[in-house]
């Protein structure tokens, strides 16, 4: 019986494809596989769909595939499903979402290379050409003749004479599955003279169990010389095996879970009876360290015991830091772990055993809502308030979001966690769409920093870099630095570009369409809206005061760090951003070196702000407090909140009580009072307040259309008739008429 196959192509298209499936690859074929196929002339991977007895179409001549590229299907059926959902939500092409679901190291990349075809060489045999020339001693990669500045009309001109010709080629993998040689020891009936290093070595390898051979060698400190020897006389065998890479390689001894509290107990009984069983939405609300960690251990716990899975999202920060470690501790060997400093190799690792059974809990950052396993019971995002679970380069998503959905698929309920949740997500607390659990106490007894407000426009009149750490700042720096503790400098340059700031009345200078702050472009000295587009002049003089001394902020945590270096040149400062740990490896590094007191100042973006349990930190200086809200999105008021909230909680782990300085031009403004006491609830009553009055989410829905291209004009016209194609289809439907066409 002929075979046919539904598949995704990884190609922009969102339509599937039928293709026949050899005889010989029946047995293969799998939904949720990859596939070689042919498009033309080149060779596409695909993702199975659907498995058919016929083709739909019948007028269409239908090509066989190539081969069948994996053994185990890496997606599940259910997992298809979610692929569908957001590439129909996000308007993206299906393949391509699955594509850039999977690890990257997986996805078979064809290489287009060029020969000389005989043509082609009588051709050199008449005329000398450059190109020809090349290709005489083999094929070359098309990408590498076009670096060395061969053109490529002259490639497909040469082809169109049948000079040259394409073929594709399939790369090596990138990613090698990893092996290790074990030992173990052979009974032997003959007597053998050995050395007594020989007989050190036997008795460590066991007749019963495999040992690692690498293990033997560094322990006795042996060279492979003498095993080799043993494994001649036949006293002991050595197999391969396949191993598997731990992330951060640390050990991890297992933890006791502790009694929960009244306040975690209803939360987990609440939530109990749908692990696994029904989709239903909760909100863990919790101040910081009031035990949510023991909340989703004690559920993915249960989920474990029914046979089912979990999965945990957490911001990629945290997760270096220690989630990773309390989940491993409670979960052991059962844990995978995903986040984007994992290597492919690394990575494909952890999605084989998560896709085979053997990992059941996941944990990891935004990715991880892709990851292949099966029967989830419950599905849990902490910190979801956190930007980090968006993603802004195709395919763009909310993981956060994401998981709702997921969690609807599997018909699991999914939690979502925090101390400063969403405005969105209280929302739908309050009108019944989420299930609100609260933990109103701190489950330790460590108590919250003192927080003192630090008014920067006192500090206007001051020189150089006292502009911007105040003299009270520096004095506390010292005395902290003088008394061998750490200090924490927080300094949240997110961007591209600046905003404009009254050094007299700490306003920034709003957009009167919009009144979000208005973006400093520095190239025609304007000021732009990055909402609705409106641009003006900077002014010489405070719209609200007529004071002329109208500030640039633009202070970032390069500039800082100088001034650190010149203010306390004894102290040893690092800084942290995405500038500097953009190489893999090097947070962990540092991270490790604040753990070990080996740095006195950190300075750092909101990569620091977070998740970190730091006890040596006992000051925290907020450099500008004022560098969130004004940030030009209507969300930056809720950011700020959020991120003074949390910065502030990095203060006073340890034994010592912590101090934090906020600096700001703005201290009457409500994000900072209220991140001053943590209070959520306050902050929340006002911020609703105004996105209600200008319709903003969650009272609306926003969705961004992009252009961009190298010809302005050409830009701009397509974004014109974008906004008339709008326009038009709303005419002509009734019920879209509320949408709003801004820019
Ligand atoms: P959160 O995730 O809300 O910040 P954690 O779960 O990390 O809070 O808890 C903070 C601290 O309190 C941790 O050290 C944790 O081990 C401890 N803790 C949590 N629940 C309990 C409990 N029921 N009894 C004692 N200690 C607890
Ligand atoms: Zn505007």
């Amino acid at each position: 019986m002929k075979r046919f196959i539904e598949v995704y192509l990884a190609l922009p298209l969102f339509e599937t494809f039928t293709y026949e499936v050899p005889e010989s690859l029946v047995p293969e074929i799998e939904v949720g596989k990859r596939v070689l196929v042919p498009v033309g002339s080149r060779k596409i991977t695909a993702y199975v769909k659907d498995i058919i007895q016929e083709p739909e179409h019948t007028e269409f001549k239908i090509k066989k595939i190539y081969s069948v590229l994996d053994s185990i299907p890496v997606f599940t059926e259910k997992l298809l499903s979610f692929f569908k959902w957001m590439s129909d939500y996000y308007i993206f092409p299906p393949g391509l979402t699955i594509k850039s679901a999977l690890p990257s190291g997986i996805n078979p990349d064809i290489i287009k290379q060029i020969e000389i075809t005989g043509k082609g060489r009588k051709f050199l045999l008449k005329e000398k050409n450059n190109l020809l020339e090349l290709l005489e001693n083999g094929p070359a990669e098309e990408k590498k003749l076009l670096d060395s500045g061969i053109k490529k009309n002259e490639i497909d001109n040469f082809k169109k004479q049948g000079l040259v010709n394409t073929i594709n080629i399939l790369p090596p993998p990138k990613t090698k599955e990893k092996f290790e040689k074990f030992l173990k020891r052979k009974k032997s009936v003959k007597t053998l003279k050995l050395t007594e290093k020989q007989i050190n070595i036997l008795e460590k390898i066991p007749f019963d169990n495999e040992i690692s051979r690498k293990e033997i060698t560094s322990l006795l400190n042996i060279s492979g010389a003498s095993i080799n020897s043993l494994i001649k006389k036949e006293l002991v065998i050595q197999s391969e095996k396949r191993v598997f890479r731990d992330p951060l390689g640390e050990t991890v001894s297992p933890d006791t879970p502790p009694v929960l509290n009244d306040e975690q107990n209803n939360a987990v009984e609440k939530i109990f009876p749908y692990i696994g069983n029904k989709f239903k939405r909760y909100l863990l609300y919790g101040v910081t360290g009031s035990g949510k960690t023991e909340v989703y251990l004690r559920l993915v716990q249960k989920a474990l015991d029914l046979g089912k899975t979990a999965v945990v999202l957490v911001p990629e920060i945290s997760l270096i830091s220690q989630t990773e470690r309390r989940f491993k501790a409670r979960f052991g060997d059962l844990t995978a772990v995903i986040h984007s400093s994992l290597s492919p190799g690394e990575k494909l690792d952890q999605w084989t055993q998560i896709s085979a059974g053997v990992k059941r809990v996941v944990i990891g950052a935004r990715s991880a809502i892709f990851a292949p396993v099966r029967d989830i019971g419950i599905i849990i995002v902490d910190e979801e308030h956190e930007q980090s679970y968006k993603q802004d380069s195709a395919p763009r998503y909310n993981a956060r979001d994401m998981s709702v959905v997921r969690a609807g698929i599997e018909k699991c309920p999914v939690v979502l966690g925090s101390a400063t949740p969403s405005v969105e997500t209280w929302r739908n607390t309050e009108i019944k769409k989420f299930e609100k659990l609260v933990l109103s106490k701190r489950a330790n007894k460590s108590t919250l920093p003192e927080v003192s407000i630090y008014d920067l426009k006192k500090s206007a009149k001051d020189k150089g870099v006292y502009k911007f750490i105040s003299y009270y700042l520096a004095m506390e720096i010292n005395k902290a630095l003088s008394q061998n503790q750490q200090v924490l400098l927080f300094l949240n340059r997110r961007g591209f570009s600046s905003f404009i700031l009254c050094n007299l009345c700490g306003e920034t200078i709003k957009c009167k369409f919009c009144s979000v702050s208005m973006t400093y472009h520095k190239s025609d000295e304007s000021l732009v809206c990055h909402i609705c587009g409106y641009r003006t002049k900077v002014p010489s003089t405070c719209p609200g005061c007529g004071n002329p001394d109208i500030v640039h902020l633009g202070t970032g945590t390069e500039k800082l760090e100088k001034a650190c270096n010149f203010l306390f040149p004894n102290a040893n400062t690092i800084r942290l951003d995405q500038d500097t740990t953009s190489k893999k490896g090097y947070l962990i590094k540092k991270l490790k070196q604040i753990r070990n007191r080996e740095a006195d100042i950190i300075i750092g973006t909101q990569m620091i702000a977070k998740g970190h349990d730091f006890p040596g930190i006992t000051l925290v200086g907020i450099i500008n407090a004022d560098h969130g809200f004004n940030f030009p999105d209507f969300r930056a008021g809720e950011r700020s909140f959020q991120l003074l909230s949390q910065v502030a909680g990095r203060a006073g782990r340890g034994a010592q009580k912590g101090k934090v300085i906020l600096q700001t031009y703005n201290p009457d403004h409500f994000s900072i009072k209220t991140a001053k006491t943590q209070n959520f609830i306050n902050f929340y009553g006002q911020e609703i307040g105004f996105r209600k009055s200008l319709s903003y989410p969650p009272f609306s829905k926003t969705a961004l259309i992009k252009i961009s291209g190298t010809k302005k004009n050409m830009a701009k016209e397509l974004a014109e008739k974008c906004k008339h194609s709008i326009n038009k289809i709303k005419e002509n439907h009734n019920e879209l008429s509320e949408i709003k066409v801004l820019g």
